[in-house]
């Protein structure tokens, strides 16, 4: 591994540090998904223009062809100038697109990747259903082939943006009869297709950030099958290992940055001088500096193999718990304050609140300790 950046990769963070700097929106992105929806389209556009959306996409699809070394500079200046979360851009850009890219045909590319990338259209992810949230194999939303549509029938839940997006990466059951990671198919899902019905679902933050889908009778052409049909486990993977793997370099900068800003708090309202505060202040310090250099290791593994590892489960599970560490010692730096607080009213408290999600999005914590127990540390399968 080598630690350090050459000449070119310092300078490129130069040019996104002074972009950032001139162009990052003084307006709050509002918190709600339907609120966010022009907003986010709006940024996205703008980073695009500007050359900054798929820095590492390739040059035919409106990416710039850079390394994954300028993807993380990018997104490290990205979270220290305090730039927007890409909200209703997240599915797309970070695993949908990067799915695409590795496992589409050229058509699929050629129509989808530049209009994620222009903001033009946002993609929600339809894994997750009421049976089969840790356990994808359990899936039982299908897929019946009638001429060259799939006739789809089920549900999903929990699906993020679901009510503002255009396109789904919906995985299915398509041969009948099938079990487990059998069977299933990776497709592109019209989420303005007849036969779809959305029920928004209020989170513990007072948002409705994600919904419940019903699928009746939806058809969906045989052209948006990506990976080949019945090959939807294999890309399912590709997927996932993209959401778990450098989508939370931002998580972790922005983690570093708020230790320091809550070292800084708590020495101006003298909470400092309570030891466990500091400890924990101390401890949080040391452990975010762990987590970056874990993260630059992750890195260069993936520069070696072209793909991120089970590695980036310790990643995944250590951003996301020490995250609800920082997120809980925030709102206990703000006293009795807390109490006061109104929905979406303080940045502290609305992040406490969705901190809660980050040890079940995208996997829970007990699963990425199933996945580097067995993969990683070589244990026997939990079942
Ligand atoms: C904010 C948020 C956004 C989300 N967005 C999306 C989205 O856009 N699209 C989508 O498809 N899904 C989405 N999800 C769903 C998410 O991926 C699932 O909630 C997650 O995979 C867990 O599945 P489950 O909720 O069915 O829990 P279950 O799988 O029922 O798990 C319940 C509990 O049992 C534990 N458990 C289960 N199996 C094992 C095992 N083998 N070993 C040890 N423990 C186990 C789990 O860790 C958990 O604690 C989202 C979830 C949240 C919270």
């Amino acid at each position: 591994m080598e630690i350090g950046f050459s000449s070119e990769e310092r300078q490129f963070r130069e040019q996104c540090r002074d972009w950032l700097h001139a162009n990052v929106p003084a307006e709050r992105r509002p918190m709600d998904a339907i609120d966010a929806i022009d907003f986010d389209k709006a940024w996205q556009r703008t980073l695009f223009d500007a050359g900054w959306a798929g820095i590492n996409w390739p040059v035919d699809y409106g990416g710039r062809g850079l390394s994954i070394v300028q993807q993380v500079i990018w997104l490290e200046e990205y979270a220290r100038a305090h730039a927007p979360w890409i909200g209703a851009n997240f599915v797309g850009v970070n695993h949908g697109g990067p799915t695409l890219i590795a496992n589409a045909t050229d058509e699929q590319k050629a129509y989808h990747l530049p209009r994620i990338l222009k903001g033009e259209a946002i993609w929600c992810q339809g894994f997750s259903e009421p049976g089969a949230g840790s356990d994808l194999a359990g899936i039982r939303t299908t897929g019946r082939v009638e001429g060259d549509e799939l006739v789809v029938n089920g549900s999903k839940i929990w699906t993020s943006f679901a009510h503002v997006a255009d396109w789904q990466e919906l995985v299915i059951r398509t041969e009948p009869g099938s079990s487990r990671h059998k069977g299933l198919s990776w497709v592109i899902c019209d989420m303005h297709s007849p036969g779809i019905t959305i029920r928004p679902i209020r989170k513990i933050s007072g948002q409705t950030e994600f919904a419940q889908v019903f699928y009746d009778d939806v058809r969906i052409p045989l052209a948006n099958v990506v990976g080949g049909l019945g090959n939807g486990w294999r890309v399912s993977m590709s997927t996932l290992g993209f959401e778990r793997g450098t989508g939370f370099i931002a998580d972790q900068v922005k983690n570093a940055i708020e230790v320091e800003e809550l070292i800084g708090r708590a020495r101006a309202n003298g909470m400092i001088r309570d030891d466990r505060i500091a400890d924990d202040l101390a401890q949080m310090r040391a452990e975010v500096a762990a987590l970056r250099a874990m993260t630059y290791r992750n890195i260069s593994e993936v520069i070696r193999t072209g793909q991120p590892g089970p590695e980036s489960s310790v990643i995944r599970l250590f951003t996301s718990e020490l995250g609800q560490r920082i997120e809980r010692m925030a709102v206990t730096l703000m006293g009795e304050a807390m109490i006061d607080f109104a929905y979406g009213d303080d940045d502290a408290v609305a992040d406490y609140l969705r901190g809660f999600a980050a040890t079940i999005a995208g996997g829970t914590a007990q699963i990425q300790r199933d996945i580097i127990g067995e993969r990683l540390l070589g244990l026997p399968k939990s079942r």
